[in-house]
């Protein structure tokens, strides 16, 4: 029997060290088992700080990736927020504790219809509404939104998602290389257009669709 609540609590303590500082987010880290959307034979490292495989060939990212990337949303809780890449769940399950309503694309359906049977056992705060396709296209019925976040490494800036961002929204997402590593970039729309910066080198499993990779790309 593992004691979970105390490698979470750890994990918590590395993550502060390591600059994670907004407190909703901690708090948000404390309230979401991360052992509910780790494959059954990897749950003694639900709580190490590395990413792990899950189905389709595809990755729950590490979660000081995780945390560096939801504070950089600046979530306030009232927020509109599009996700691309719903993997696990777990991202997800944060940003429902974080936001005000949630909406994630996943392009493999057998990893939307999983990580719908791990979201309907939590308390979400938020609406969630998961959605199967190609999430470079963004999710045009429901633009615009305040923030988006995509978790796999796009070669450019889908300009679909440009399009769905809110005046002074925030894009947050990995571009670069999908063989090497990419960087991770905060894009805010402005009154003038739209401002980058940089948060650094991350690695991810490529965005697939008609504005990301091509399916050949994938491993
Ligand atoms: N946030 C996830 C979590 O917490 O488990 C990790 C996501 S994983 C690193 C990236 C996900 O993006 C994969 O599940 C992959 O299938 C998905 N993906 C890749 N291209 C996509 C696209 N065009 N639309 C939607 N999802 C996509």
């Amino acid at each position: 029997m593992q004691n979970f609540s105390q490698q979470r609590s750890s994990l918590l303590a590395w993550l502060q060290s390591q600059g994670i500082r907004d407190q909703r987010v901690l708090f948000a880290l404390e309230q979401v088992p991360r052992e509910l959307f780790v494959e059954q034979d990897l749950l003694s490292l639900a709580y190490a700080d590395r990413a792990l495989p899950i189905s389709q060939g595809q990755t729950i990212s590490q979660p000081l990736m995780v945390a560096t990337m939801t504070q950089a949303l600046n979530l306030s809780g009232r927020e509109r927020v599009l996700e691309i890449g719903t993997g696990s769940g777990y991202q997800t399950a944060l940003l429902a504790q974080l936001a005000g309503k949630v909406y994630s694309i996943e392009r493999y359906p057998e990893l939307a219809r999983q990580a719908k049977e791990r979201l309907s056992h939590l308390p979400c705060k938020s609406p969630v509404t998961l959605l199967v396709g190609d999430g470079t296209l963004g999710w045009p019925e429901a633009a615009p939104y305040d923030r988006i976040l995509v978790t796999a490494a796009a070669p450019a800036i889908p300009s679909a998602l440009l399009d769905q961002l809110a005046p002074g929204g925030l894009l947050v997402i990995p571009v670069g290389s999908e063989q090497a590593r990419q960087d991770l970039q905060v894009v805010q729309r402005t009154a003038e257009g739209f401002s980058t910066r940089s948060l650094g080198y991350c690695v991810f499993v490529p965005l697939i669709g008609a504005q990301g990779w091509k399916e050949s790309c994938e491993p």
